[in-house]
């Protein structure tokens, strides 16, 4: 099906940029400013930033992947040492780990998609150096119990923010438990930009002054070499695309919230087909991805494409059963909890630009299937 003819579609890049006239006219300046690394736009955009997570610093980097590979870095990781992450995770946080050097280490996850606290410490070596909890969906990792593991284990956190900007677990904000979390500003992520873009929050001075050196091959001046680094900054152009879309953030967050109500409230009545994942009240979500738990997957699934929902899977493959991880050694019944969640997942779109028509119309095609089948 072509993309026009989609009656729900998954992307909604068109309609979130069909009115780039204000970021054209601050590039155009930008242009005449001929500051194309670093300078005053991705400071304005760092300084947004950190206030909107409530950190003392954001610092802004190349991509989400490097955000998580450069804040690992500042809490001291590298060759030899192990990072407990999560097994259900996108390849990006695992891809982050080995490239500091270290072992990625994958724990199973609960039902609602993130790292299982329970299991944490039997996977902790004397190689660990940090756990790496991922806010996968938009859901908050259970951080109490995290924090509380790492701290009698003296082990550093990182968090991976890059699905959930502004979600919150125990009235705290995703983001701000650990050392420093990175965060993805990707066109698919929740506050996207033109191109690929991370930031990464801490709120430790001494974090943040190494992050800057990281990220800027560890110059300290024009002259002096300070630590071995990356050329890892946020480019320039999308630090204005980024301070255009901050400003809709929170609007953003409370129409997918909205989305998702509606659907939770439709399955709700649906249970001998659908599992809506558990509602931790402590959490907020902010729905990057809208996930429930349905019965005859693979059917449902080529049923709404062929109703016109884009519907999607995030992941059908879990990670540790992936080619490009066989070095590691896993094998299948290794998680059982994301294997299990691989097999009956199911993605739809909840964006902020989804009519409610358009959610309307996929709880319809949804029902039709059931009452078939
Ligand atoms: C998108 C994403 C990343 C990586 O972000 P990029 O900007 O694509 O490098 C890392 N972790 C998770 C969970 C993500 O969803």
């Amino acid at each position: 099906m072509k993309a026009g003819r989609w009656k729900v579609r998954f992307s909604y890049l068109q309609q979130q940029f069909a009115r780039p006239d204000g970021i054209l006219k601050d590039i155009r300046r930008h242009l005449k400013g001929c500051q194309f690394t670093l300078g005053p736009d991705v400071e304005r955009f760092e300084k947004s930033f950190a206030a909107m997570i409530g950190t003392r610093h954001a610092v802004g980097v190349g991509s989400g992947t490097d955000a998580l590979k450069l804040a690992l870095k500042a809490a001291g990781v590298g060759y030899g040492d192990e990072v407990i992450t999560a097994a259900n995770t996108f390849i990006a946080t695992v891809g982050a780990i080995c490239e500091t050097g270290a072992r990625p280490v994958l724990v199973d996850v609960k039902p609602y998609f993130t790292i299982d606290p329970a299991k944490i410490e039997s996977a902790i070596t004397s190689k660990t150096k940090a756990i790496l909890p991922v806010h996968l969906t938009g859901e908050a990792a259970d951080m109490g119990p995290i924090m509380e593991i790492a701290r009698r284990r003296n082990l550093a956190v990182v968090e991976d923010a890059c699905q959930a900007i502004l979600a919150k677990v125990d009235g705290k904000t995703a983001g701000t438990f650990g050392l420093a979390a990175g965060y993805s500003l990707h066109p698919l992520k929740n506050l996207n930009v033109w191109g690929d873009a991370g930031i990464i929050v801490t709120s430790s001075d001494e974090a943040a002054a190494r992050l800057r050196l990281l990220r800027n091959h560890g110059l300290s001046s024009r002259d002096e070499v300070e630590i071995l680094g990356h050329n890892s900054r946020l480019d320039s152009i999308q630090a204005i695309v980024g301070n255009w879309l901050i400003k809709q953030v929170h609007s953003i967050t409370r129409k997918r919230i909205g989305h998702a109500a509606m659907y939770d409230k439709a399955f709700a009545g649906m249970s001998d087909h659908i599992r809506i994942p558990p509602r931790r009240p402590n959490v907020r979500r902010v729905y990057h991805l809208y996930i429930i738990e349905v019965r005859k997957r693979d059917e449902l699934y080529a049923y709404l494409l062929k109703r016109g929902v884009e519907a999607k899977i995030h992941y059908p493959i879990p990670l540790h059963l992936q080619k490009g991880l066989s070095p590691f050694g896993y094998k299948a019944g290794d998680f059982p909890e994301t294997e299990r969640q691989a097999k009956c997942i199911l993605t739809l779109p909840a964006d902020q630009h989804l009519s409610d028509r358009q959610v309307h119309y996929t709880i319809g095609v949804i029902r039709e299937f059931y009452k078939n089948h």
